[in-house]
């Protein structure tokens, strides 16, 4: 599972490194943007990765975004700090906790909110997450919206020999496999890396490969990544090494590129102009539905 020593395995090459960059979302929080960003419009099948803080919030201070929709994509969203309530037009009501991750494949269209519950809003703390956005392939655009949410005692946990640990959310990585059932192949995974700990990650033969390094800083197939770096591995066969002077918290993640015509804007992505066109009128008619009052949803953790 992993090993100090040297071996004789393929490692891809490092495409590029992409510094993210800051910028502001939903109702006025920062978030760490490595994609897109300027000339990287997409790593297919990922579409988006955004880093929620970490940001320490005083009293009255904590934001999210309300209610907004989305078709055509999920979004996957992992929380380290703080929490987030999530409602949404299905009905489903959740508070993603520390280490938990909701799963939600929009599809066909939901309105949900992204919202710090109320006694954080009061309290203020600590918050930091991540939100990833995984493309549909044409033929799922339209599918029946879905919510999966898993707490943090439900991800596959490895103790790596030197004092790190390895989650695993969803696909495999080092012969650990996670929970969560992903529309397309994707593999998602964090890792807390010590000196002396290596994780080696076997890729998919032609499945994109990514690393964010968002704490300290590692060795990707021998290439140096400090926190706020995106580490991009070219799309060949070969695995990918994972090691760190000191200490670094990163994620994995990998995905079979779909390689379809991309029409995006803002919350819809789809195939076509025509499609986003008609995301807009049929939010705008109602049809992607409403976020039932708080008190009558239905608790789905
Ligand atoms: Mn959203």
């Amino acid at each position: 599972m992993t090993t100090t020593e040297n071996t004789a395995r393929m490692q891809r090459p490092v495409a590029r490194v992409i510094t993210a960059h800051r910028q502001t979302e939903g109702g006025g929080f920062v978030v760490r943007r490595p994609f897109p960003t300027a000339g990287v419009d997409q790593l297919d099948p990922f579409l988006l990765l955004d880093e929620m803080g970490p940001v320490d919030y005083g009293p009255g201070e904590a934001i999210g975004a309300p209610d907004h929709p989305h078709r055509g994509f999920e979004t996957v969203t992992y929380v380290l700090d703080g929490a987030m309530e999530h409602r949404d037009s299905t009905g489903a009501v959740g508070v993603i906790r520390p280490g938990a991750v909701q799963w939600m494949t929009a599809g066909s269209g939901v309105v949900h909110s992204e919202m710090p519950p109320e006694n954080v809003r009061r309290a203020g703390g600590r918050s930091h997450g991540f939100q990833l956005w995984v493309n549909l392939r044409a033929e799922d655009k339209m599918i029946p919206p879905r919510y999966q949410g898993f707490e943090a005692d439900q991800f596959t946990r490895v103790d790596l020999p030197a004092g790190g640990k390895l989650r695993v959310l969803a696909g495999e990585v080092a012969g650990a496999r996670g929970p969560v059932e992903t529309t397309i192949p994707v593999t998602y995974a964090h890792v807390s890396l010590v000196a002396g700990d290596t994780v080696e990650w076997d890729v998919a033969r032609g499945e994109t490969a990514l690393v964010y390094v968002f704490e300290g800083s590692a060795e990707v197939n021998g290439s140096d990544a400090v926190e706020g770096q995106l580490v991009v591995l070219d799309r060949s066969t070969g695995g990918v090494d994972l090691a760190t002077g000191g200490s670094a918290e990163v994620l994995l993640l990998a995905g079979q590129p779909l390689n379809e015509p991309i029409a995006r804007y803002g919350p819809f992505v789809m195939n076509t102009r025509e499609e986003i066109m008609q995301a807009f009128d049929d939010y705008q008619a109602g049809k992607l539905g409403t976020i039932p009052a708080p008190g009558s949803g239905i608790d789905r953790g």
